[in-house]
C-alpha cells in the first residue's frame, strides 16, 4: 500500500516527540510506501508570524528576542536527534537571521516576505524528521507543490503540483525507503515561496496523497482523532469512530480540529480515506472519514445515534453588518458586499440577511476585519460604484468584535425537524444570547454566532442536549 502520513506540531515538539514520531513512521514504512507530511514544531509559526511582524515595524529589539527564542528551540531539539541535526539546522537559522535582519532594515513587511519568513517553521522540521527518520526531506516546493500567488493563502494549483509530485517525490519512493516533505509551504510558479493557509499542513497531507494516489492519509496528532466537540472545550467529548466526508468537511469548516478548512477536499474528490490516529495510542484505530453514510446506520458507533454528530466552534470572530433602510429589496447590494469582500481576499464564515432591520451581516476572522471594513466602506459608502448602490442605499458599517460560531453538524439533520429548535432551547437554558443564525441549503449544519465569553457554555450545552457526552 502507499500511504501518507501527517504529523501536526506536537508531534514535532522536541527531540522526544519527533523520535516518537519518526518511529511510528519507520514502524509503517517497513510494509508501506510513505510519504510522511509535517508540521512546525509547535508554536513555532505563531512566533514567526510575530518575528515577521516586529521586522516589518522596525522592533529591533523584539525581533532579536524571537529569533533567540526560536534559535534556541530548534537547536536544542536538533542536539539531542544528533547526526546531521545541528549543522543542517543552523545553516536555515542563519539564512533566517539574515531574512529577518533584511526586513528589518527595509522596515515594511509584505504578505510575499511574511511567507519567507514563516516557512522556516515547516523547513526546520521536515529537515530534523529526515535526519530522524534517515531518509531525503524535501520542502514542499522541492516537492512539486505550486501554487496561486496568493500570499499566506495560497491555492494550489493541482494538475500541476500532480505532475511534478509524480516527478519529483514518487521515483524516491518504494517499501522501507520513506520520504519526508514540509507540510503547509510551497511556491507560486515562479518559484516564489508560498503558504497554504493555518493549519495548512494536513492539506499538503491530501494534496500530496492525491498527487501520489495513496491508498490512505493518517493525520495523527495529540488527540484520539475527530471528536463530537474540542475535548478542551468539552470534557465529556466522544471519539467519532467513523465519518462521512460530507460531515468531515463541514467540520472542518467549522474549526475542528483547527483543520484548513479545505484540508479533506483533495481526498474527498479522489476517495482516499483518512483515518485521525493518535500518537499516544498508535494501537487505536481512532477516526475513519471515507465515503461511507455514517450516524445514520450505525457506523458511527460510539457518537450517539442522532441527526447530530459533532459540535464545533470557530474561534476569534467578528461580525459585520451593513445597513440602511434603502437596502430593502434593492437588488445588488448583496452583490456589492460580496464582491468588495471578495476582491479584497476576506474570507467570509457565514451570512445571515435580515429583513427586518435591513441589513446583511457577514462572519469574517478577527485579523481580516479591518481589511473587510475597510473595503465594505470604500465600495459602499463612497457614491460610487453600481448604479443600484449610488443614492446612498447603505447607511452604516459596523462591526462587533470577539465573537465565536457554533455549529450543530450531521448528516442526518436533513429532514429531520426540530434540530434547531433543540439548539435555540439549548442557549435559552444557558441564557446565552445568539447574534446570528444560518443554515446552509445541504442542511449539514445549523451556525450560530455569540459572544467569545459565552462560547464554552454554549458549546458544552447543545453537546449535552443532543446526546452526545
Ligand atoms: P496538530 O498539531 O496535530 O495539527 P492541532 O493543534 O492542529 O494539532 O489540532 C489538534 C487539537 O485540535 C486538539 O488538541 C484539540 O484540542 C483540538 N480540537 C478542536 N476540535 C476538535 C475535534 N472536534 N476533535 C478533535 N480535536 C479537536
Ligand atoms: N505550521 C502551520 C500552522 O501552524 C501549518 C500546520 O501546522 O498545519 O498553521
Ligand atoms: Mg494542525
Amino acid at each position: 500500500m502507499r500511504l501518507v502520513y501527517k504529523f501536526g506540531g506536537t508531534s514535532m515538539a522536541g527531540t522526544e516527540r519527533i523520535t516518537h514520531a519518526a518511529g511510528l513512521a519507520l514502524a509503517g514504512a517497513k510494509t508501506h510506501e510513505l510519504v510522511v507530511v509535517v508540521s512546525a514544531m509547535d508554536g513555532v509559526t505563531e512566533q514567526l508570524l510575530d518575528l515577521a511582524a516586529a521586522a516589518g515595524s522596525g522592533n529591533r529589539a523584539r525581533v532579536y528576542s524571537l529569533l533567540g527564542t526560536i534559535r534556541s528551540g530548534h537547536e536544542q531539539a536538533a542536539r539531542g536527534l544528533g547526526g546531521e541535526a545541528p549543522a543542517k539546522v543552523e545553516g536555515l537559522l542563519a539564512k533566517l537571521e539574515t531574512l529577518a535582519g533584511g526586513i528589518l532594515a527595509v522596515g515594511e513587511l509584505t504578505d510575499r516576505l511574511q511567507d519567507a519568513v514563516v516557512a522556516y517553521g515547516e523547513k526546520l522540521s521536515s529537515v530534523m524528521m529526515g535526519v530522524a527518520m534517515r531518509c531525503p526531506a524535501l520542502d514542499g516546493q522541492e516537492a512539486g507543490i505550486v501554487t496561486t500567488d496568493h500570499f499566506g493563502e495560497a491555492d494550489p494549483l493541482m494538475e500541476l503540483s500532480t505532475h511534478n509530485i509524480a516527478q519529483n517525490v514518487v521515483p524516491l519512493l518504494g517499501v522501507g525507503r520513506p520520504v519526508v516533505v514540509a507540510g503547509f509551504i510551497a511556491a507560486n510558479q515562479r518559484g516564489v515561496v508560498t503558504t497554504i493557509g493555518r493549519g495548512g499542513s494536513d492539506y499538503t497531507a491530501t494534496i500530496l496523497g492525491a498527487a501520489i494516489k495513496a491508498d490512505e492519509i493518517h493525520i495523527w496528532s495529540d488527540v484520539d482523532g475527530l471528536m463530537t466537540a474540542d475535548p478542551r472545550v468539552v470534557p465529556g467529548a466522544k471519539l467519532l469512530e467513523r465519518i462521512s466526508f460530507a460531515e468531515a468537511v463541514e467540520l472542518g469548516k467549522f474549526g475542528a480540529k483547527s483543520m484548513h478548512p479545505r484540508a479533506l477536499e483533495p481526498a474527498a474528490v479522489y476517495g482516499i480515506p483518512v483515518r485521525m490516529r493518535s500518537t499516544f495510542k498508535p494501537e487505536n484505530a481512532g477516526t475513519l472519514i471515507d465515503g461511507a453514510a455514517a450516524g445514520v446506520d450505525g457506523a458511527g458507533a460510539g457518537s450517539g445515534s442522532g441527526a447530530v454528530r459533532a459540535v464545533p466552534m470557530l474561534k476569534n470572530l467578528a461580525m459585520i453588518t451593513i445597513g440602511g433602510a434603502g437596502m430593502i429589496g434593492r437588488p445588488g447590494t448583496a452583490a456589492a458586499v460580496f464582491d468588495a469582500l471578495a476582491l479584497a481576499r476576506v474570507n467570509v464564515h457565514m451570512i445571515c440577511q435580515s429583513v427586518s432591520e435591513a441589513g446583511i451581516s457577514v462572519v469574517v476572522a478577527q485579523g481580516q476585519v479591518g481589511k473587510a471594513r475597510a473595503a465594505l466602506e470604500q465600495a459602499l459608502l463612497k457614491h460610487q460604484g453600481p448604479a443600484a448602490l449610488a443614492d446612498h442605499a447603505v447607511k452604516s458599517v459596523e462591526v462587533q468584535e470577539d465573537l465565536v460560531v457554533i455549529a450543530v453538524v450531521g448528516a442526518g439533520m436533513k429532514g429531520t425537524p426540530g434540530v434547531a429548535a433543540k439548539a435555540f432551547t439549548a442557549m435559552a437554558e444557558k441564557a446565552v444570547n445568539i447574534i446570528a443564525i444560518a443554515q446552509g441549503s445541504s442542511e449539514l449544519s445549523i451556525a450560530l454566532a455569540v459572544r467569545a465569553e459565552d462560547a464554552k457554555l454554549a458549546v458544552a450545552a447543545i453537546h449535552e442536549r443532543f446526546g452526545l457526552g
